[in-house]
């Protein structure tokens, strides 16, 4: 088959993250037709990192799109990580607001961890306190974050089947392949976590039915990582020179994968779009058990 251009089904993240965007506006709709209350979410930025403040603008947008009420403080870069805290606790205690979010990389002289463990759980929509990532490993329900919930979705969408499939993640963070792990367990696929002291890296994604690349290092894998008709997904967001980059040789791969994501439009989108979704998460589960 080889230079027959076999190729891939590519896998449109923007049109994904669409319809989960729109599914969330109905749903918001629907709740507070139902007595329930206007979402809201609040956002915390610190510092003037360009790219962060357009994140920030872009997740406020969308939740103007699917109904979702949100605040935002903006704070200096020198902020004092004790007046973030008190701040974040300060949200946590607003019963006018279901979901916090800290932008994240704070500045370097602030702790994320300490700043995320001093988020509500309750409100934590980015599903990254102890207590979210505790339940999500021990398999009952909490907030998930947002990536490796929209990888599920990219997966769902895709038409490819979870149960019992070769799962393979490359990459272990917190933020992305821990929480992928027990995602796909809980739909009961056989997960490996690969990592960067993994041997024959190439061997073991090649037994994927479902490959997920979550490094940080542009065109790591290629066609060789990839068995023939697999699922191919790629959180990778990498600035190059060339653009932003993927840690998928997209091009290699997609002669061998039966479906893959494209960097930019893939996962990328998706991170946005379960947000919302956490956001009305949260809200229902707050009004549900009273005060
Ligand atoms: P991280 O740096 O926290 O973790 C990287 C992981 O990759 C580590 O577990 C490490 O063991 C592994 N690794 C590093 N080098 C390796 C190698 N040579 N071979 C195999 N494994 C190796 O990164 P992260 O926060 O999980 O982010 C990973 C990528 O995903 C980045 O490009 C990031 O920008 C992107 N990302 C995208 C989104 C989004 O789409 N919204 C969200 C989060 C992260």
């Amino acid at each position: 088959m080889e230079g027959q251009g076999l190729s891939a089904k590519i896998i449109d993240g923007k049109q994904v993250s669409s319809e989960v965007r729109e599914r969330v506006a109905g749903e918001v709709a629907e709740f507070i037709a139902g007595g329930g209350h206007r979402p809201v979410l609040a956002t915390v930025l610190v510092g003037d990192d360009p790219a962060s403040h357009v994140y920030v603008a872009n997740k406020h947008k969308a939740c103007d799109a699917a109904g979702i009420g949100s605040v935002h403080h903006e704070l200096p870069s020198e902020t004092s990580e004790t007046d973030l805290i008190t701040l974040v606790r300060a949200i946590g205690d607003d019963d006018g607001i279901d979901g916090i979010l800290v932008q994240l990389p704070p500045p370097d002289h602030i702790d994320a961890d300490r700043v995320i463990a001093a988020i509500d759980p309750t409100k934590d929509v980015d599903g990254l306190t102890a207590t979210n990532a505790g339940l999500l490993a021990g398999g009952r329900p909490g907030l998930v974050p947002c990536t490796p919930a929209g990888v599920i979705e990219l997966l769902d969408h895709s038409g490819t089947g979870i149960e019992g499939a070769e799962a393979v993640i490359v990459g272990r963070s917190n933020l992305v392949g821990r929480p992928l792990i027990s995602l796909l367990l809980g739909r009961n696929a056989t997960v490996t976590a690969a990592h960067s002291r993994t041997r024959d890296l190439a061997g073991v994604c090649r037994r994927a039915d479902i490959l997920v690349a979550a490094v940080g290092v542009p065109g790591l894998l290629g066609a060789e990582h990839v068995k023939q008709g697999a699922t191919v997904i790629d959180v990778g967001i990498n600035r190059t020179d060339d653009g932003l980059r993927g840690d998928i040789n997209f091009d290699s791969a997609i002669e061998v994968a039966g479906a893959i994501t494209p960097v930019p439009g893939g996962v990328g989108p998706m991170t946005i779009a379960m947000l919302m979704a956490n956001t009305l998460a949260a809200a229902k589960a707050r009004a549900a058990v009273p005060n």
